[in-house]
């Protein structure tokens, strides 16, 4: 019987747990129990221990120093071991780890002779591996029905490597066909942030990925609902690590959310709400350290929607900007910019234009977190258009809420705020939910503070 057809009576949650709320034995045992204590817990979808990606990344880019790289297998090993002998059985799942274990040592050995994109994935995909089998047991001895399912018969993506692409109906075909039978009997436990293509090759979907891979299975089996368990009780309206002042938000729409994700609160992947939106799924996002808490709510209709909600930031912003006098009342320049930037695969993020300039930041996706760059070959084919500027140094910051643009004062109490600040690239009435600046890297934190105790506070 397909989940389709149960989903309307039975609730069914999918539970995503982060690298810390699985991050030793006491972290695996917390979010254990919080699967158990709630019979509708069916599908959970985990991350590799806290660290543990990290550290395959950096085996993955290639250590070709012998004793460096062996103390970077000892950590790995080091820290499943712990987990392996606080076990009731664990000869249960020891050979499955060890094996793991020595799959990353040949791995990172092939590594620092040639590093590739594809080793990588591969190499990386192992911490969710690993950590699968060992959640998988705490659960088994907590007598509960629990089974772990490898996830990339399922999640099928595109081939690139890094920032693999799913392919919603495909996941959606194979997950009916091989997840949905189990769940009816059993919990099962698989891992977040891992796929593969059609050729059988492992791929990943970018760092942070496994809340995206939840909210994609979520999608795939009907879920009534999507749990986000990580290490805050909720979405705050900033950063708490920014101010302490953020304070937890009870309830958001689905659209001041995916603003959130896409501005660079790193609470959530950013392409975490795409499934959960397309499927009218609800959100919650909670603390494994602290269920009891509660947390927030993401849906689709929200009872209040407040002018200033939250805010975001994200750092290493690059800003291009691009001026010629050409462009003074002519037609055609921003086109052939923008076929410029096309050809050399740039994705522009941000953009506002002068008589005679314009200015963008360039997309970050690609980077893993880094400043991007315009390759040489595309500077010299813009220069013969115009002058190029590139900056460097810049964090954006996005404030979000409902329709900031059409309230009127609410620009003189945002700008007002920031009176001492030098804004950049202002984006301010495009998305009734967001207006966004560029900020001096050095600023940020302290407009993040300012403009939460202005607005929020
Ligand atoms: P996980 O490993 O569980 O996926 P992450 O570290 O990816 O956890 O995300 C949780 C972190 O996101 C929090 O510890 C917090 O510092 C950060 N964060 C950024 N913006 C926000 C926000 N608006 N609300 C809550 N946490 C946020
Ligand atoms: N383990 C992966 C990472 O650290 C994916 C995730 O945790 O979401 O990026
Ligand atoms: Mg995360």
């Amino acid at each position: 019987m397909s989940m389709l057809s149960t989903a309307t009576t039975n609730p069914v949650i999918v539970a995503k747990f982060g690298g810390t709320s699985v991050a030793d034995y006491a972290a695996m045992c917390r979010s254990a129990n919080i699967v158990i204590t709630n019979p509708h817990t069916k599908i959970v979808l985990i991350s590799a221990c806290s660290g543990v990606t990290n550290v395959l990344v950096a085996l993955a880019n290639g250590i070709s120093d012998t004793t460096l790289r062996q103390q970077h297998l000892q950590q790995l090993t080091e820290t499943h071991q712990q987990i392996l002998d606080q076990l009731q059985s664990p000869h249960t799942v020891s050979d499955a780890i060890y094996t793991l274990l020595d799959d990353i040592a040949s791995a990172s050995a092939q590594a620092a002779i040639a590093s590739s994109p594809q080793l990588t994935d591969k190499l990386v995909s192992h911490g969710e591996l690993l950590s699968t089998h060992l959640f998988n047991q705490i659960l088994v001895e907590m007598n509960a029905a629990a089974i772990r399912f490898d996830i990339r018969d399922v999640m099928r993506t595109d081939t690139q490597f890094g920032k693999a692409l799913p392919q919603p109906e495909l996941i959606r075909q194979l997950a009916q066909q091989h997840l949905v039978p189990l769940v009816a009997t059993q919990i099962v436990v698989s891992q977040g942030f891992i796929g593969r293509d059609e050729l059988g090759n492992t791929t990943t979907l970018g760092r942070g990925g496994s809340d995206y891979s939840a909210a994609l299975i979520a999608e795939a089996v009907d879920a009534t609902t999507l749990e986000i368990w990580t290490d805050v009780p909720g979405m705050y309206t900033t950063d708490p690590r920014i101010t302490p002042a953020a304070k937890p938000i009870k309830e958001i729409s689905f659209s001041e959310a995916s603003e959130m994700a896409n501005f660079g609160a790193k609470i959530l992947h950013p392409s975490t709400l795409v499934p959960a939106i397309r499927h009218q799924i609800p959100v919650f996002i909670g603390s494994s350290t602290a269920p009891q808490q509660g947390g927030t709510w993401i849906r689709k209709t929200v009872n209040q929607a407040p002018l200033f909600r939250a805010l975001a930031l994200r750092g290493n912003q690059t800003m291009v900007t691009l001026t010629s006098l050409n462009m003074f009342q002519a037609y055609g320049f921003l086109a052939a910019v923008f076929r410029i930037l096309a050809e050399h695969k740039i994705s522009v993020d941000l953009i506002t234009t002068s008589e005679v300039s314009v200015s963008l930041t360039l997309d970050q996706t690609d980077t893993g977190g880094g400043a991007p760059t315009l390759p040489l070959a595309a500077i010299e084919q813009l220069n013969q258009l115009c002058r190029v500027d590139i900056e460097q140094g810049l964090s954006l910051v996005a404030l979000i809420g409902n329709h900031m643009s059409d309230s009127k004062g609410s620009a003189k109490h945002i700008f007002g705020a920031l009176d001492a600040y030098n804004l950049r690239l202002i984006c301010y009435g495009a998305s009734p939910h967001n207006l966004c600046f560029l900020v001096n890297e050095a600023d940020a934190k302290s407009v993040i503070t300012t403009l939460h105790q202005q607005l929020l506070e």
